[in-house]
């Protein structure tokens, strides 16, 4: 069975998707959205999702722009104004606080659920089309259109496809584009934990040879773990039981923020680079995790998609509104063409920050400890960095 032709089928619905299918549907396009899973739920009475953002400035800006953002903000987020971030072998630290952007903050911490089911609930507010669990399983291209095909049997069609399905992205496998990258063969284990001195609002962050290893705030005063070390030492981590967990990690983190403890459930997540040679190929175009998956310790992979999801929708809603086909491989590339560039430049430079505080030759090392000496005494390039991660304009942040 084939159901109805829209103009834009957006596979994927987590944060990226689910924002992109919600901007294209608010200029005019005819959006269905698919997912694999069952629809996200959230409720303030849950337990806090184990998987939580460092959700930048521009990303809020354009979830408020989307009407989504006043919902997400009332529910349980948290701010962070201030940024530790520490090397674990010379013990220096550079420190970034929101007064270097002239702003109250540098982000929020949020529940990635919290942010997909709001999302999802402006998706069914403005009435666009949701099918899921709906996996799609490939698709045929025609002169005029892109078929998809689904597990169930039936078939959509569309006159683009928004791969935005993740960082294994079947799509991305059939449209035939390679991936550079490599994999870190580390695994982040996430957690929530108590811990005896205040978060006092910051991130917190230490890296160690072995990786990085982030405190974030949480809403309810507890920190959310981000911890990246090698598979078979995250693996471990997950093996011990509470007192032995919250003693590895209040070790690691130098007890910077006193004893830990009361730990939450834990779960790994295997980490990899993985870029896309190109995001666009004829009748698709790839955002989000599908486009580029980095690293976590620079906490900017949802925010680089959600700047994936916006570009997409100015480029071909300034092609629709004109009377051009949004579809047509120049408009498409327009947007692969910068999106690639920019977040491109992103991924290989956390992946340069991985490789850097992974050194122990020791003129290498001290080499490190000279730059973030340099970077904390140089309040421009404080500012520049601080204003780079929030997804502001570099040239209001120079002085
Ligand atoms: C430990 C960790 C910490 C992180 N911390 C941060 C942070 O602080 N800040 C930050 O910005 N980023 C962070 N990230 C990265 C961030 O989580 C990802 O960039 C983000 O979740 C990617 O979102 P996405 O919508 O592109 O993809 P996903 O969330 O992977 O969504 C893909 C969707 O596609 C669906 N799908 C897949 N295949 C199919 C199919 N064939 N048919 C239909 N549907 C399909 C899936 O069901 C899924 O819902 C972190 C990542 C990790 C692992």
């Amino acid at each position: 069975m084939n159901r109805r032709v829209v103009d834009i089928a957006v596979v994927g619905g987590g944060m990226v998707g689910a924002a992109t299918a919600l901007a294209l549907a608010q200029e005019g396009f005819s959006v269905q959205l698919l997912d694999a899973a069952p629809a996200p739920q959230w409720h303030p009475e849950d337990e806090m999702d184990l998987r939580v953002v460092a959700f930048a400035p521009s990303s809020a800006a354009w979830l408020d722009r989307l009407g989504v953002w006043s919902q997400v903000r009332e529910a349980r987020v948290q701010p962070y104004r201030a940024m530790r971030v520490r090397d674990a072998v010379q013990g220096i630290e550079v420190s970034f606080d929101a007064s270097l952007l002239d702003s109250d903050g540098l982000g929020w911490i949020i529940e990635n659920r919290l942010l997909q089911y709001a999302l999802w609930q402006a998706l069914e507010a403005q009435g666009i089309e949701r099918l899921c669990p709906a996996r799609v399983q490939g698709y045929e291209l025609d002169e005029n259109r892109i078929r998809l095909s689904l597990q169930d049997g039936t078939s959509l069609s569309a006159r683009l496809l928004v791969a935005a399905d993740g960082r294994d992205s079947p799509l991305r496998g059939q449209a035939g584009i390679p991936t550079h990258g490599r994999d870190y063969q580390q695994r982040a284990v996430v957690a929530h934990l108590s811990c005896e001195r205040p978060h006092q609002d910051t991130a917190w962050q230490r890296f160690l040879p072995s990786g990085p290893l982030a405190l974030l705030p949480l809403s309810d005063g507890r920190v959310s773990l981000v911890w990246s070390l090698p598979e078979s030492a995250a693996l471990d981590l997950l093996d011990q039981d509470d007192s032995g967990f919250v003693e590895a990690v209040g070790v690691a983190s130098d007890f910077m923020l006193g004893r830990l403890q009361q730990v939450s459930k834990r779960a790994a997540f295997p980490l990899r680079l993985a870029v896309a040679e190109r995001f666009s190929a004829p009748r698709t175009v790839l955002v989000g995790d599908a486009a580029h998956a980095v690293h976590p310790l620079a906490g900017q992979g949802v925010n680089l998609g959600l700047r994936d999801g916006e570009e997409l929708v100015s480029v071909l809603a300034a092609a629709h509104h004109v009377g051009r086909d949004f579809s047509a491989a120049a408009v498409l590339s327009r947007y692969a063409r910068r999106r690639r560039s920019a977040s491109s430049l992103d991924a290989w430079s956390f992946d340069a920050i991985a490789r850097l505080y992974a050194f122990k030759f020791p003129p290498l090392v001290a080499l490190r400890g000279f730059g973030m000496q340099a970077v904390q005494h140089l309040p421009p390039l404080r500012r520049a960095l601080a204003a780079h991660a929030a997804g502001l304009p570099l040239n209001q942040y120079s002085r």
